[in-house]
């Protein structure tokens, strides 16, 4: 059992950290997307409402351990000041002087937001002991740690695993509801369970697709990843994304389905074009005639519609991954349908992976009409795979 807010007491005049997921999309230092901040909202509200003085710890991209002011989270600060109705400020570094004064400072109700915790190497260091010694500042700026950056929750990183080894902890409302969806969706699903994978890379998604194959009864294949099944089924993909070295491997899946009974199905038509690009000019092939010269960028409309009549006839459905480049709007068309038919169906329906969020968003779907929206990419492809996550295994008992 994950430990909760309210098994930490009153939090009334208490500092209390938290780790957000702040890692939205910027271009040009504007955010694009800012879903992650507005899915921190209900556990800094509740805080808020507590009466307890918060100090958020975020990272943004990947500075490497490098203060580097691309990466500054005063984009993150200006838009969550925004969303709440309570002062926010934004500390120079993490740990040092500037955080530790605005910490002494903070009013009930009031949120401090720190630094890029990845401006530190420490904070994901493999080294336990310099990770610990991180945490052990970070601890020394509160009485409690709230976790609730659900898309760091696979990471064995200082401000996620560490710190909630130094103070008493608990899970905030987000990473609750994101595990509870999951668990649904993956431990006990009510069945037919359909999955539907795409995405860039095959690689990527070994794990899952493995796991998978012993809990989900349809498999639904599309994105750039296709191409690695459509090759392992001795089609030719012309220019298509291919993992030529991952062939071998998805022929042992493809037989291990067969033989467990999943009904595992692959892009009859494909939409294909000369080159990746915007305006590129869409054209429709069948799955096993795509030519040499052309690059399959979406699904067809008869496979669009083979996998919306799929996920209409089951009870539980995890996405992961865009069927195609959803990002082109002449190639979207195979991300829409299975939006669409999430969306609009009776199921259980849970998305996962950054980009299959963003997409739902961005084609303009009413989140509320899924049962679950994921803001953990890797951490819920982890829990897919039936992994065992760091940062949830602390909250714990
Ligand atoms: P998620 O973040 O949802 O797990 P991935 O990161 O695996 O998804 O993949 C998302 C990317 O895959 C998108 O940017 C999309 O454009 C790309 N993609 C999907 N289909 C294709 C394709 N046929 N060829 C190349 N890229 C593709
Ligand atoms: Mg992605």
């Amino acid at each position: 059992m994950l430990r909760i807010i309210e098994s930490l007491g009153d939090l009334k005049g208490k500092r209390v950290l938290v780790r957000s997921d702040f890692n939205v999309p910027l271009k040009e230092g504007v955010i694009t997307d800012d879903g992650r901040i507005r899915a921190a909202l209900p556990t800094l509200t509740k805080l808020i409402e507590a009466g307890a003085k918060v100090i958020i710890m975020a990272h943004l991209g990947r500075p490497k351990g490098e203060v580097k002011p691309e990466f500054s989270l005063a984009p993150v600060a200006t838009r969550l000041g925004e969303l709440v109705d309570v002062p926010v400020s934004l500390a120079k570094d993490i740990t040092g002087e500037s955080a530790r004064e605005l910490a002494a400072a903070l009013n009930e109700g009031e949120i401090l937001l720190l630094e890029n915790v990845r401006f530190d190497p420490r904070e994901t260091s493999k080294v336990d002991a310099e990770r610990e010694e991180m945490a052990a500042e970070l601890a020394e700026l509160a009485d409690a740690f709230v976790s609730d950056g659900f898309g760091v929750v696979h990471r064995k990183q200082a401000s996620v695993y560490d710190v909630a080894k130094k103070l008493p902890s608990a899970s905030g409302l987000l990473v609750l509801k994101e595990i509870e969806s999951l668990r649904k969706a993956t431990d006990n699903p009510e069945r037919p369970y359909a999955v539907v994978l795409g995405g860039s890379k095959v690689s990527d998604k070994l794990g899952v697709i493995a796991n998978l194959l012993s809990k989900a009864d349809i498999l639904l294949i599309g994105g750039g990843m296709a191409f690695t099944f459509l090759k392992a089924q001795g089609y030719e993909v012309g220019k298509s994304l291919l993992e030529e070295d991952q062939v071998e491997t998805v022929k042992g899946y493809i037989a291990e389905a067969a033989e467990k009974g999943v009904d595992l199905v692959l892009p009859v038509d494909v939409v294909v074009a000369p080159e990746f690009a915007k305006d590129a000019t869409p054209t429709v092939v069948a799955a096993d005639a795509i030519p040499a010269d052309q690059m399959g960028l979406d699904i067809g409309p008869e496979s669009q519609a083979l996998y919306a009549a799929k996920i209409a006839g089951s009870k539980t459905v995890a996405w992961n991954g865009p069927m195609g480049v959803f990002e082109f709007e002449n190639f979207a068309n195979g991300t829409k349908a299975v939006a669409a038919a999430l969306s609009e169906g009776e199921c259980f329906s849970v998305v996962g992976g950054g980009d299959s969020a963003a997409a739902v968003r961005l084609l303009g779907f009413d989140e509320a009409t899924f049962s679950h929206i994921s803001t953990g990419g890797g951490a819920s492809l982890e829990l897919l795979e039936g992994k065992t996550l760091p940062g949830i295994a602390v909250l714990e008992g």
